[in-house]
């Protein structure tokens, strides 16, 4: 799709990715690490997880190993994932499902999910959220364990303005969460890019003003700075309020030719591991809550 915030897509003189990782690979890091206590697989690709051409084989990998999936997708449901058979597969397999909302209007959605389509992918969320509610609601007889399914917003100058409507949408079909994540600049990225799409710490702190819900969990990283006016500069600001350790510590992320990476700082893995934002001390993902929501 080539979205214009796409990590990849900010990075400079480099290929676009690393390919598509053999299910080989897949079948022995999740072997080896159920030896370790795996509790959950997260498919991420900096592309789309449902066009991973074994993705049926890793789900059914993890339902057999009894490790839940905590799946985050563009929302498009490729191929037979958008069918009703498809997604209760999802559902199935899946503790949570995040869908990534990068727009909410024909004119902002075409825009940072080019090839995307708005129609579709709002009828696919609602199509999804019904069947998981039903699911829910089925689950004395069906006893798999439940899964939610969320909203991942990034948050940028051509959807500040639409925060409302999704949210009354999302609470309207069913939603359970939002996680709500600012745009990240990478050090790498075109000067261009943050001037055309990010928002200023008073755009971000008006923001968290008015994003409330009686409905629906609101969180992500626009929340992880609530204490402040307007915005965080670094995670060095916040002194004792910092963890001292890394909530990913117990995260591994195995790249597509078996090699692992502890560390999911998109500015050390993608960007520039030289500048502030790669270090530790500076890391805001260390105000993250550690996984297992
Ligand atoms: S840079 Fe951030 S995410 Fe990476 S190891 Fe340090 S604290 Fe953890």
């Amino acid at each position: 799709m080539h979205c214009p915030l796409c990590f990849l897509a900010q990075r400079q003189n480099e290929n676009f990715g690393l390919g598509e990782m053999p299910f080989a690979t897949v079948r022995a890091a999740i072997e080896n690490a159920l030896k370790e206590g795996l509790r959950e697989v997260i498919p991420s690709t900096m592309g789309e997880p449902l066009l991973y051409s074994h993705f049926s084989e890793l789900l059914e990998l993890c339902v057999v190993s009894g490790v839940p999936v905590n799946l985050t997708t563009n929302g498009s449901f490729p191929g037979t994932w958008g069918t009703e058979q498809g997604m209760r597969s999802l559902l199935r397999a899946c503790r949570d499902i995040k869908v990534s909302c990068m727009g909410f209007s024909e004119e902002s959605f075409s825009e940072m999910m080019p090839g995307g389509n708005f129609s579709r992918w709002k009828a696919n969320v609602e199509k999804l959220v019904a069947l998981a509610n039903a699911r829910l609601a089925d689950r004395e007889s069906a006893p798999a364990s439940p899964c939610s399914v969320s909203l991942q917003v990034t948050l940028h100058r051509k959807n500040a303005g639409e925060v409302l409507d999704m949210l009354r949408w999302a609470e309207s079909v069913g939603i359970s969460r939002i996680k709500w994540n600012p745009a990240v600049f990478l050090n790498t990225a075109p000067t261009e890019l943050a001037a055309r799409y990010a928002l200023g710490k008073d755009d971000l702190h008006n923001l968290r003003q008015v994003i409330h819900s009686d409905k629906l969990r609101c969180e992500g990283s626009l929340f992880f700075a609530s204490d402040m006016p307007s915005g965080a500069p670094s995670a060095a600001s916040y002194g004792a309020d910092v963890p001292d350790f890394c909530p990913f510590d117990d995260e591994l992320w195995v790249l597509p030719d078996g090699s692992v990476q502890h560390c999911p700082n998109p500015e050390r893995r993608y960007g520039d591991p030289a500048a502030p934002a790669a270090q530790c001390s500076r890391c805001l993902l260390r105000l993250a809550p550690r996984r297992g929501s």
